[in-house]
């Protein structure tokens, strides 16, 4: 009898109590489970390089080995075994830490197979730490099957090699995989079987290509299917109505300091009138940053609040939060709202929670620290969420549980993102929101002047600029990768540039905040800073979204090329809020500046950014919150264009017919498992 997708892994035979313990621990439950398990990489024992020709990365070698002996150092509490291999042409060195048994593994008369990273330790090459077999044995098992081996991740104890053994022992069961994909869209193919095949006994790149094809294409499809079938549920819903009333928006919108852009006034526009129906809003506003979407959330709260609900505006930090709070209590008070801010430092949370249950409290801001138990709401009819992609799963349920514990009903929901999604890609990946955008700055606003300068050219360019800015009473943000020096990288920290800083420019207050700061330091530094108290912030990526302090207009990012274009384009966004021409320096070291540096000195475009930054990455490296964080994407990556459209096609035929034949997709419990992790991505349903 073949193994099916949902037998335990118990049931696989040499899978005893123990080794389950184990898979259990790391999320492995199912046969299927175990087959989505995939290797890291590929050794290739084919691609032996002789000694003579060795060169610095990882390598394979086929050598004999001598001379080995182990050492301690006191210091580093370390043992330290080392050798030499050599082979009929030269002989190298060797060495294994913390790996003592190393010195008794090996007979000096037989061959070995070494694969490892040859490279510099202590000022000398050496191969550090290798993996070693004899080559008797693996020549015997490359004549049978193939040379490329998988390298699985190892799940604590339990090594590459445990996982190899036990795919290895169901390789037969491989045959029997059935289709994921429903018959409705696909005629029966083989497909999986072959891809899952491939991706765990790869012979060669090609194979490890198509098995990434298959698993990116199955990928794309759950995604984008699963956010077909949110818009159909979301349509089931019922949401209080919030009546549109053009008079009192008018008034509201008379009471601002500016006018509002036509796209503003388009995006309220489409809001409000979601806010009518019975059926919840799920809308995404994006908006390049500084196209001013905080004043469109306060208006869509104010038609809200003005029909006697409560809403609610989560942010992903407190520092936002705080600023969120206070941005909107001055556009909202005027108009009697009373909006609280509830963060994890706030004082007398009892009381204010008593207020929101009581409806006193109209607006609550917060970070995660108002999705407590104890936090009730009155009656909560829209949900904001500022920057949606830092959000997970748990905490929009939470959200949602609170709304219709004090309605019955769900909420409005209105997320805001400065992460601008190519449009050839929105559709398919939030095919279940309907999308405003802000693609027009406010009036008056100048570009960032954007700079590419190396370290070399501080003294004579960079400092003086500093100054000029300095005393024209403005500010400085000065942004580092790193929060102190940790061996691990060459990259400037805070704190080191900070004392540098202030040895150059005497006169002025310097500080810096980080990320690992307890949050009311981190508060009280961002209020000092806003209110103009502190002349250069040293900081690290938590002033990276959404921080408002219209009159920092310099900005310096040391370590440049570290960072990913649209992480670029956010901390660039910092600078240029105000009246004043900004600029924003990119340092680097390298001679010639990246594609991504080059592109931003180029654009202020955030729509245009995203279109450039997609067809520059490699696969994964941008949007690195957007794909991995929220989408958790394991395969596809978002430029593969031409395969999101494929599955879309699929997955709306799909979608089509579960719209007409609810019961369809009950004949596919797999998938159904699958994209409901996907479905709780993009609503709160
Ligand atoms: P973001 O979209 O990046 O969140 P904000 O909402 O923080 O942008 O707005 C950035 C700045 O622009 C704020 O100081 C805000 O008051 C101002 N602003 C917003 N809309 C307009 C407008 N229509 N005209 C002039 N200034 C505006
Ligand atoms: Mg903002």
């Amino acid at each position: 009898m073949p193994l099916s997708l949902t037998d335990p892994v118990s049931n696989i035979h040499g899978v005893g109590p123990k080794t389950e313990a184990i898979l259990n621990k790391a999320g492995i439950k199912t046969v299927r489970d175990l087959l989505y398990y995939l290797p890291r990489t590929y050794e290739n024992f084919t691609e032996t390089t002789t000694l003579s020709e060795i060169k610095p990365g990882k390598v394979v070698i086929r050598g004999k080995i001598s001379d080995l002996k182990t050492s301690h150092t006191r210091r580093r509490n370390l043992t330290i075994t080392e050798g030499v291999i050599r082979d009929a042409t030269d002989a190298i060195r060797v060495v294994w830490f913390n790996q003592p048994y190393r010195a008794k593994q090996f007979d000096e008369t037989k061959e070995y197979y070494f694969i490892g990273n040859y490279d510099l330790n202590h000022g000398h090459y050496q191969l550090i730490s290798p993996k070693a077999e004899l080559a008797v044995d693996v020549d015997r098992k490359n004549a049978h099957n193939s040379s490329f081996r998988p390298v699985y991740p190892a799940r604590g104890a339990f090594k590459s090699e445990g996982f190899h053994k036990i795919i290895e022992s169901i390789r037969p069961d491989f045959a029997s995989i059935p289709d994921l994909f429903p018959k409705e869209v696909m005629a029966k193919t083989s497909a999986r079987a072959e891809a899952l095949f491939k991706a765990h006994f790869a012979e060669n790149d090609n194979d490890i290509r198509t098995a990434r094809e298959y698993l990116a294409y199955e990928e794309l499809f759950e995604l984008i299917l699963a956010s077909k079938l949110n818009k159909q549920e979301n349509q089931k819903l019922q949401a209080k109505t919030i009546p549109f009333f053009p008079d009192d928006i008018k008034l509201f919108v008379n009471s601002l300091k500016f006018k509002l852009t036509n796209a503003q006034r388009l995006a309220t526009y489409e809001i409000l009138k979601d806010l009518e129906k019975t059926t919840p809003m799920n809308r995404l506003l994006q908006g390049d940053v500084g196209s001013g979407k905080t004043v469109v959330a306060a208006i869509s709260a104010y038609s809200a609040i003005r029909s006697g609900h409560q809403v609610a505006l989560l942010a992903p930090t407190a520092i936002l939060a705080a600023q969120h709070a206070e941005s909107l209590a001055k556009l909202l008070e005027p108009f009697n709202i009373k909006v609280a801010l509830l963060i994890g430092s706030t004082k007398q949370k009892t009381t204010l929670k008593n207020q929101i249950k009581s409806g006193e409290v109209n607006l609550i801001v917060g970070t995660h620290a108002l999705l407590t138990d104890d936090t009730e709401f009155n009656s909560m009819a829209l949900t904001i969420i500022d920057e949606q992609h830092r959000f997970g799963v748990d905490q929009r349920q939470k959200l949602l549980e609170k709304t219709v514990k004090s309605t019955g009903l769900a909420p409005h929901l209105l997320m805001m993102t400065a992460t601008p999604i190519p449009r050839s890609l929105q559709l398919a990946v939030f095919g279940d929101l309907d999308v405003s955008v802000l693609n027009e700055l406010p009036a008056g606003r100048q570009p960032v002047l954007t700079k590419i300068i190396s370290e070399l050219q501080f003294v004579e360019t960079l400092y003086p600029t500093v100054s000029a800015y300095l005393a024209k009473k403005q500010q400085v943000y000065w942004i580092c990768k790193i929060i102190e020096e940790n061996g691990q990288s060459d990259a400037v920290s805070v704190k080191k540039q900070a004392r540098k800083l202030e040895g150059i420019f005497r006169k002025a207050r310097i500080a810096f905040i980080h990320g690992r700061m307890k949050s009311n330091e981190k508060d009280d530094i961002m209020k000092k800073f806003a209110a103009g108290k502190i002349d250069i912030l040293v900081s690290t990526t938590v002033v990276e979204v959404g921080v408002n302090v219209p009159n920092a207009n310099l900005m310096v990012i040391m370590d440049a090329d570290d960072y990913g274009l649209a992480q670029l384009h956010q901390l660039r966004g910092r600078v240029g809020r105000g009246h004043d021409s900004a600029i924003c320096y990119l340092v680097t070291n390298h001679d010639q500046p990246s594609r991504r540096l080059k592109e931003l000195e180029k654009s202020n475009d955030g729509f245009y950014l995203a279109e450039a930054d997609l067809k520059l990455r490699g696969p994964g490296e941008i949007y690195g919150s957007l794909q991995h964080g929220a989408l958790n994407l394991q395969f596809a990556s978002l430029s593969d264009s031409h395969l999101i459209a494929a599955a879309s096609k699929s997955a709306n035929a799909f979608a089509a017919i579960c719209a007409k034949e609810p019961k369809t997709l009950n004949r596919y419990p797999e998938l159904m498992q699958c994209i409901k992790q996907y479905q709780q991505l993009t609503t709160l349903n």
